[in-house]
């Protein structure tokens, strides 16, 4: 039965392509943030399919579809997937139009192709064969297709794990993780974030005579550059952590050698704390000394470092600079998230992914961060699969339809597998 659904997963190429392309159409950009037109496309289409289906909506427009295709076990697996997508930005840069859903040369093109309305195609398709093929599952395939993760997740996986949603054995979330050229990996570990924002008073004077204010700008100045020399501190990091992102930079070596960046530094970002500098603002008219300014900054903190931790950190930094008038806010916060690999569910998806791919698959860690640490914080072993390339967040973001397909059917083997089925 097993080798059944995939091959029939096999020839649906164009269904997930369409299918793809459909959500793309549906304009879902995060900010603003309002996932309706999507989740309502996704929500008619389970209901159509004979799914119990719900939706969940925290705020106008910030809605997520709960579905489940109940099974006759106690088993549960959850498949979590966002709707939502980062601004497109200038469509001039883009060959086709980002919300046009192209399909083109065996490629869907437009913004979302990756990150991750094709997952979500993948994770429809696997569910349309098991119902076509009219599997009885021996336990519940669950689905949440959410919204708000581009943004920190509190109205979509996080507003769900909050209000008991959810509640499963495993949980696959279908963020990039490989592609058929490289291979496909498992990610385990991703880093915490901390947004905040450095507030410099000073006092305004006329232009004129500066020594008679104190100038908030320059006093930002300071600050900034200190704090943009804490990714120079190493960390105590733990050894598990080494091993994964030393096992990342196998999988990612060859890429970041392909973009002439040196996988060193890229696994030195990941093992430290990162900092962008990414607004400033500040005075008010060229000839007055400045009493305001600000910065936002982003820092990413490794797993093995707590949240608390890293904001003791820049704390103890801006305070050790001996800059009066400075202070700092936090704007929005996440914690380093990471499955313990020892989880056999970690073991039974790499296996199924190896079958279905005939390549080994390493557990890797990644720089950035997702919804896996709501669930995850819920005792539920959570791993990242999904298609993967150089362009989310991107112009021209794209996705191979041979990468779709193969995520369908490494969904469709976890699925089967992990529930048990019947014919
Ligand atoms: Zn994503």
């Amino acid at each position: 039965m097993e080798k059944e659904i995939l091959k029939v997963i096999e020839q649906k190429e164009r269904e997930v392509a369409s299918l793809c392309s459909e959500l793309i159409k549906r304009k879902s950009e995060n900010p603003p943030g309002d996932v309706s037109e999507a989740a309502f496309f996704v929500r008619d289409l389970l209901k159509e399919w004979g799914l119990d289906v719900k939706t969940v909506e925290p705020e106008r427009g910030r809605v997520n579809v709960v579905a489940i295709l109940k099974g006759h076990g106690e088993k549960k697996l959850l498949f979590n997937g966002h709707l939502d997508v980062v601004p497109a930005g200038d469509p001039k840069n883009w060959k086709y139009d980002p919300y046009e859903g192209r399909i083109s040369g065996g490629i869907v093109y437009g913004r979302g192709a990756c990150d991750m309305k094709g997952a979500i195609a993948s994770m429809l398709t696997t569910l349309s064969v098991i119902l076509e093929k009219d599997v009885k599952l021996g336990g519940d395939l669950i689905f949440h297709f959410v919204c708000d993760e581009e943004t920190g997740g509190q109205f979509g996986t996080g507003y769900l794990a909050r209000e008991g949603y959810v509640s499963a054995d495993g949980c696959i979330i279908g963020e990039g993780s490989g592609n058929s050229v490289l291979g496909y990996t498992l990610v385990v570990a991703e880093r915490g974030v901390i947004w905040a924002k450095i507030k410099a008073k000073g006092r305004a004077a006329h232009g004129s005579v500066p020594m008679l204010g104190d100038n908030a700008i320059l006093k930002l100045m300071r600050v900034i550059d200190v704090i943009r020399t804490l990714p120079d501190m190493e960390l105590r990091i733990d050894p598990e952590i080494e091993r994964l992102a030393e096992s990342s930079m196998e999988y990612l070596g060859p890429f970041m050698r392909a973009y002439k960046i040196d996988p060193e530094d890229f696994k030195r970002n990941m093992l430290r704390m990162s900092v962008n500098v990414g607004v400033v603002r500040g005075g008010t008219k060229v000839n007055v000394v400045p009493e305001y300014a600000e910065a936002e900054i982003d820092v990413r903190v490794p797993p093995s470092v707590s949240l608390e931790e890293a904001i003791n950190l820049l704390r103890d930094r801006i305070e050790g600079t001996g800059v009066p008038g400075v202070e700092l806010e936090l704007m929005a916060t996440s914690e380093p998230s990471y499955q313990d690999v020892s989880h056999p569910f970690v073991n039974f998806v790499r296996r199924c992914v190896e079958e279905v791919t005939g390549r080994s698959v390493p557990l890797i860690m990644m720089p950035w961060s997702t919804d896996a640490r709501y669930i995850r914080n819920l005792g539920i072993p959570t791993v990242m699969l999904g298609p993967l390339n150089e362009s989310p967040h991107m112009a021209n973001e794209y996705v191979p339809i041979r990468d779709l397909v193969m995520c369908a059917k490494m969904y469709a083997l976890i699925a089967l597998r992990f529930l048990g089925h019947e014919a």
